[in-house]
């Protein structure tokens, strides 16, 4: 049924790729910058982290070129940002003092912050801008944990997310994916504790309280990042390694053990890893996301430390994304599948090649199903790859469609022209943009030269345009299936119909996924009596695994299951992953009756949440009850 209302709606609308106005899918409409006027090449922070004022205090040098010789307004992205002084320096020259304006604020965007290039200052190309300035303590990049809010409980913990827009909010730049540029940094922190960027990070480095970074691999804005707590390092591999307070350090030592087996089997099938060291960073638990990809340092959530390393597929995302994304970058935030989709792509095959078809499969058919049920919700125009993203549409969602549609039109690659071919293509598409960022038309273009024509006959261009511009799926995408998971449906609505005892489900032996699935498919008819049943006998309210726990309780709250509600109370207040709280909230709201409920348990848990967990869960506070 499903199937047929995608079908439905593929027929009834014509996308953004037939509109004719002025949009250009080229240009950065979630950015002020003027990039194609003058472009950053280096940025050199200086930064004193002050935890009792919540600030980060200090400057940035922003080495620039001049591309239009005419320009003589440089404009950045700020956001919240109180700046100080602004000035200017030839290369070699003297500093000038250089007037700036903060514009009017545009929600979400920030303000544009345009500096004029003084009267006589007419650089030949390449310039310096030195911005003195002080973050806010509302900045949306920057978390400012306190003790008692991490593992430890004794000192406080910092960390940023710039993705996608944020690092406005701690550095003035030309915040766009379009621009990459190298970095340095000098961190001044309390010097018991350790600062850690996305950059060259030393598993040495004896705590000062002032720390120095290169990154000189050029990266886009959002992959700028630092945390700074009581961290320590366990050496994974040769080139691998986990930072994590101490509390959590041998646990994340043994959870993340295959990591350097990942990085090789990744480089053996998609060309070298062209960033020195992978260390993976282990966030508090109120890190709004499972993981950000920052370069040589994937920050990575608690939540998937379930002690048995069945939720390492994060790992395997987060480091494919040092091919798809940081090597190889969406070039505006509409074009965020090629980072995602391509990634999501990559992280089953890292799963296939280490532990087998059937944990890929499995992983793949959840993956799946997520985007099917998701999609009724998303609105058309935002169900294509690439939609049409201009300024007003800062609050649209894509859901998971740029990963999991994404991630399937690969597969439909690969199906069409097998996957030693497809993995071929796929290393050489690195290789051939890397340190660039690229639009789906150049993305379309490369595949059409490279691996349409080359195989004519297979997939027309027409075919792929169809996954890029229209919304659902195309008909003939290739759908996952899972063994072991329909074995788990089946059993599910053997045991909700009477026709086998929950003894003979033998769930203690089944994949963590397994038993998502197994939940998920339990029909609404379920009794109370047998919730409890599945609910003692499996320890679900209990689960540490995080996965199960989320499956778990928007079960609860769905079915209003009422003994388990302490304990779902419980898991919305220890964690800030968005994935395992949201959903939560959501069916708490749409169940009709726990509104008061819902933002009852809200308010208590706000306090640990990040600001961007925070706007996710008021969204969906704030929609009518009992949608
Ligand atoms: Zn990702």
């Amino acid at each position: 049924m499903l199937r047929k209302l995608i079908v439905a709606m593929l027929g009834a609308l014509a996308l953004s790729s037939c509109a004719q106005d002025a949009y250009d899918p080229g240009h950065d409409y979630f950015s002020f910058a003027n990039s194609d006027q003058f472009v950053t090449r280096h940025l050199e922070l200086d930064l004193t982290v002050d935890f009792a004022a919540r600030q980060l205090v200090g400057s940035v040098r922003l080495s620039m070129e001049r591309l239009d010789p005419a320009a003589r307004e440089l404009v950045l992205d700020s956001h919240t940002l109180h700046i100080e002084s602004v000035s200017v320096a030839l290369p070699d020259g003297l500093a000038r003092d250089a007037e700036f304006l903060i514009g009017a604020s545009v929600k979400k965007l920030g303000e544009p912050l345009t500096i004029s290039l003084p009267d006589g200052f007419d650089p030949d190309g390449a310039f310096s801008v030195t911005i003195h300035y002080r973050t806010d303590p509302g900045a949306t990049a920057l978390q400012w944990l306190p003790p008692e809010l991490t593992a430890g409980g004794k000192h406080p913990f910092l960390f940023s997310q710039s993705q996608d827009i944020h690092a406005r909010s701690w550095i003035p730049l030309q915040d766009t994916p379009s621009v990459r540029a190298t970095y340095g940094a000098t961190i001044r922190t309390p010097p018991e504790l350790l600062a850690l960027m996305s950059a060259d990070n030393d598993p040495l480095a004896v705590r000062s309280g002032e720390y120095r970074f290169e990154m000189p691999q050029p990266i886009p804005s959002y992959l700028l990042a630092i945390a700074v707590g009581d961290i320590f390092f366990a050496p994974l591999g040769p080139q691998t390694g986990v930072y994590a307070e101490p509390e959590v350090l041998a646990a994340a030592a043994h959870e993340f053990a295959d990591t350097q087996n990942m990085l090789d089997a990744a480089a053996e099938m998609y060309g070298d890893y062209q960033w020195g060291r992978y260390d993976l960073l282990i966030l508090p638990p109120s890190f709004p996301y499972g993981g950000m990809e920052n370069p040589r340092l994937s920050f990575i959530t608690p939540t998937v430390i379930a002690g048995d390393r069945s939720l390492v597929s994060l790992i395997a995302h987060e480091l494919a994304h040092s091919w798809s994304g940081n090597l190889v970058s969406n070039r505006t935030w509409r074009d965020i599948w090629l980072n995602e989709g391509v990634t999501s792509y990559l992280d089953k095959r890292l799963m296939e090649e280490l532990f087998g078809k059937e944990r890929a499969d499995e992983e793949r058919v959840i993956d799946y199903r997520e985007l099917i049920e998701q999609l009724p919700d998303i609105k058309p125009a935002m169900q294509a790859l690439a939609p049409r993203l201009g300024s007003e549409d800062i609050e649209e969602t894509q859901g998971t469609v740029h990963y999991k549609k994404g991630q399937l039109l690969l597969d439909y690659l690969e199906h069409a022209f097998g996957r030693e071919v497809f993995d071929r293509f796929l290393a050489g598409y690195f290789d051939h943009f890397r340190f660039e960022a690229i639009s789906s038309e150049q993305f379309l273009a490369y595949l059409t030269d490279n691996l349409l024509d080359q195989y004519p006959g297979k997939v027309s261009q027409e075919q792929v345009e169809q996954w890029l511009y229209q919304p659902g799926l195309p008909e003939d995408a290739v759908i996952p299936q899972s063994e072991s998971l329909q074995r788990a449906a089946d059993l599910a609505l053997k045991w909700a119909g009477g026709e086998v005892s929950l003894e003979s489900v033998p769930i203690a032996d089944w994949s963590p996924l397994a038993v998502v699935h197994f939940i998920k498919t339990l029909p609404d008819t379920l009794s109370d009596e047998q919730l409890t049943e599945l609910d003692q006998r499996n320890g679900l309210s209990s689960t540490r695994n995080a996965e199960i726990g989320r499956a778990w309780f928007i079960q609860v709250a769905k079915r209003r299951y009422r003994p388990a509600y302490e304990s779902m109370r419980q898991h919305l207040i220890r964690y800030g992953r968005m994935r395992l709280v949201v959903p939560v909230y959501k069916a708490l709201i749409e169940n009709g009756q726990d509104k008061a409920l819902a933002e009852e348990i809200f308010a208590l848990a706000k306090p640990g949440y990040h600001p961007i967990t925070i706007m996710a869960a008021e969204l969906v506070l704030d929609e009518p009850a009992g949608k």
